[in-house]
């Protein structure tokens, strides 16, 4: 070997690290500019009071917060915090998931089997790739979503379904789920969702979700199939409870308070996708 494993582990992560926050830099972008119906490439970033541009020192990943001491170089114009941290966000939670699947050596290894001892064959050998795809493809949506659905309360078609459409591509590359899982992991999901809103819409008398949170449920049950379907939508209900009567505690509101249920759907998807093969396992044996 050229370089000793840790070595090497140790400048993945820093480069993973790196990508992750570039990563996030953009999410920022499409969280900011999306909803607004703005251009994602032009203009370059700038004040959204006075138009100054951010100078390139400022549009460091991470550290051109502290750059430009969190303010506007022009006009003084605080910077909101949120922007530092959900790169950094980013970049750490791009490093988890890559090491939750595999090492740096695994990695080459599946690329070019002739580098690693042991080879799979066929379709196997490429199912550490699709695990890793489809973690990081949840994470990148919801991260977006999040900023989104809490900043404005809507869920943008062009992430969930354009989204429910690759991961249900992604979905069939998965031997575990299958084109099957994944499409039947979306109906259920999304229908659901769907017949809980509508109830609670009869109910209530008022609109408590958004067909938004349905077709974000569709790309997150491509993601976890029919399987984790009820995980997901049961972990999301109770997140958003505790939270919701926190905040109504808080406000004194009572429990009349509403919260986005996005970012709760986003966590639990999250926890579930990592517990996924186990899930699959149970199911896969069955077969
Ligand atoms: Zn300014």
């Amino acid at each position: 070997m050229l370089v000793d494993e840790s070595t090497l582990n140790l400048w993945f992560g820093l480069f993973l690290f790196a990508f992750g926050a570039c990563i996030g830099s953009f999410l920022n972008v499409v969280a900011y500019r999306l909803p607004l119906g703005l251009s994602l490439i032009r203009p370059p970033s700038h004040c959204p009071k006075c138009s100054t541009p951010v100078p390139v020192y400022g549009l460091v990943p991470i550290f051109g917060f502290a750059f430009v001491r969190g303010r506007c170089v022009a006009c003084e114009t605080r910077v909101s915090i949120a922007y530092p941290l959900v790169e950094l966000i980013c970049a750490l939670g791009t490093v988890f998931l890559f090491f939750s699947i595999m090492t740096p050596l695994q990695f080459v290894g599946t690329l070019w089997p002739e580098a690693q001892m042991g080879t799979h064959l066929g379709m196997m050998r490429y199912q550490p790739l699709v695990l890793l795809l489809t973690r990081f493809f949840l994470f990148y949506t919801a991260i977006p979503l999040t900023l989104i659905d809490l900043r404005h309360r809507i869920l943008p078609d062009v992430i969930t379904l354009t989204g429910a459409l690759c991961a249900i591509l992604l979905g069939a590359a998965n031997v575990m789920l299958g084109w099957k899982g994944a499409l039947g992991g979306a109906l259920l999901g999304s229908g659901l969702l769907f017949f809980i809103a509508k109830t609670y819409e009869l109910l209530r008398g008022q609109e408590g979700l958004g067909l938004g949170d349905v077709k974000y449920m569709a790309l997150i049950g491509a993601v976890v199939g029919w399987q984790g379907v009820l995980i997901v939508l049961g972990l999301a209900s109770i997140l958003g409870s505790v939270v919701g009567i926190a905040i109504g505690l808080g406000r004194r509101t009572g429990l009349q308070t509403s919260v986005p249920f996005g970012p709760f759907l986003a966590v639990a998807a999250l926890i579930v996708c990592l517990w996924q093969p186990f899930i699959l396992q149970i199911f896969f044996d069955d077969l």
